[in-house]
């Protein structure tokens, strides 16, 4: 039988301590198969339907708690080893990220493959039962704060470059790897570079089939645009899992004062886009509701808000029944267009005030902030232009983009 609101609303009642340890309180929701329910039992969830995964999460957003440990592992890397990696992975790798101990970085991008990813060429080398990488990869989210690498490297340069890829589990912590933060223009330094000079991975350590990484890049993506697209449930408290976060041993109720102040929240680092309800009341508080332009714009994107979100439903849906739709990239698009149209409207309301930060501007800063940080949604996860050619290809079936190094082994293609 279905779980109810109410069973779970129970659960927290009974569960939720203040004194808890954050890794004490992602255990409890991991033992419950709360933490991520759509996953199998013993991996922090419990094989749930995508509506038994929407009551769990409501009710955990509806009483504010800290929810599931956030950050690439739980958004893309977990489905993609259950997927495609074998049982011992599951539990090598899929058990400790899911009680948060764990944070994972994605490795994909390089400086000379982005949107051509497949163009990668970090190169992994078989020497006996490891694998030895050389190359760079940059734009990494919090690959500083990463206990393992979801590495992308060319495992044969002899086969077309869509085909001698592997994906492989890089353990970050090693002499070969070397990890340089990167300032963004918010100031933040979310994302890396990170360079390998002769690091080492376990065979083991490869998740599908040597060469078919490819494939299971694919399912990476799928859910990362799902989850980019997809936003996240409103009201839970978010917090990046991870030893390296340093926030396992603090207390939960310490945790969540800090995210309602905004002064150490994960989400509001993140806040690409604002909502149509906190332009509303921005628009209040100039006292400039009465402004018919003003007036058409708050209108118009409430209305574009709403359909996103009830396409988010759909998509999130989709995404925790492990099957990521196409609604992803429409999702990830609209979002992106959305953030645009946030940073527009928010800095044309505040007009020359939009101009100043930190705490001489409006609300400490926080227009300018998600103004400046809007950009990331239209190129991370991959770029709007992207998002559009993927609509075509795959959902209305147009032609592909012509393309003419895709028979041709990787070792022959010219490269700048
Ligand atoms: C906030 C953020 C977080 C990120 N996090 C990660 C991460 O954790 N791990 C990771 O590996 N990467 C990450 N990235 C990198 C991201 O995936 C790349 O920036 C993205 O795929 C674009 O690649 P690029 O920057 O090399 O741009 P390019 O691929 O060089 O693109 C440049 C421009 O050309 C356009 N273009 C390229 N090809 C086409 C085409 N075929 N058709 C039409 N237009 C095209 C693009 O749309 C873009 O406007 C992140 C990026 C951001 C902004």
């Amino acid at each position: 039988m279905s779980i109810t609101t109410d069973e779970v609303r129970a659960w927290i009642a009974e569960n939720w301590d203040t004194d808890l340890t954050l890794g004490a309180w992602w255990d409890r929701l991991a033992d419950a198969g709360f933490a991520f329910p759509a996953w199998p039992a013993g991996f922090g969830g419990r094989g749930a339907t995508a509506a038994e995964a929407r009551t769990i999460s409501g009710a955990l957003s509806a009483a504010g708690v800290i929810g599931p440990p956030a950050g690439n592992g739980p958004s893309m890397g977990g489905p993609t080893v259950l997927a495609h990696g074998t049982p011992d992975q599951h539990e090598r790798f899929v058990a400790p990220m899911a009680r948060g101990r764990e944070a994972w970085a994605q490795l994909f991008s390089e400086p000379g493959a982005g949107s051509d990813l497949a163009s990668l060429a970090t190169r992994a080398e078989l020497d006996g039962d490891e694998y030895v990488i050389t190359g760079q990869k940059v734009w990494n989210s919090f690959a500083d704060l990463s206990e393992w690498g979801m590495l992308l490297a060319r495992t044969n340069p002899d086969v077309p470059k869509h085909r001698g890829i592997s994906f492989m589990m890089l353990p970050m912590d090693q002499p070969g790897v070397e990890v340089r933060p990167l300032v963004q223009m918010n100031g933040i330094a979310e994302f890396c570079e990170v360079f390998m000079t002769e690091a080492r991975v376990p065979v083991a350590n490869v998740i599908g089939d040597v060469g078919d990484g490819w494939n299971v890049a694919r399912t990476t993506l799928a859910h990362e645009r799902s989850n980019a697209g997809g936003g996240r449930a409103r009201g839970v408290v978010s917090v990046g899992a991870g030893g390296k976060a340093g926030n396992l041993d603090r207390t939960v109720g310490e945790l969540t004062e800090l995210a309602a102040h905004g002064t150490d929240s994960h989400a509001q680092r993140n806040e690409v886009l604002l909502s149509a309800r906190t332009h509303i009341a921005l628009a209040r508080e100039l006292g400039i509701t009465a402004d018919p332009v003003v007036r058409d714009r708050l209108v118009q994107y409430y209305v574009e808000n709403q359909v996103y979100s009830w396409t988010g439903l759909r998509s999130r849906d989709n995404a925790k029944s492990g099957r990521p739709g196409p609604e992803g990239s429409t999702m990830k698009l609209q979002l992106a267009l959305l953030a645009h149209r946030s940073r527009d409207l928010s800095l044309s309301m505040l007009g020359a005030h939009g101009m100043l930060a930190g705490d001489d501007a409006h609300a400490g800063g926080r227009y300018h902030m998600a103004a400046l940080s809007s950009f990331a949604a239209s190129m991370g996860g991959g770029t709007n232009e992207i998002q559009r050619n993927i609509i075509g290809e795959r959902t209305l079936g147009l032609p592909r983009e012509p393309a003419d190094d895709r028979d041709i082994p990787f070792r022959e293609l010219r490269r700048s």
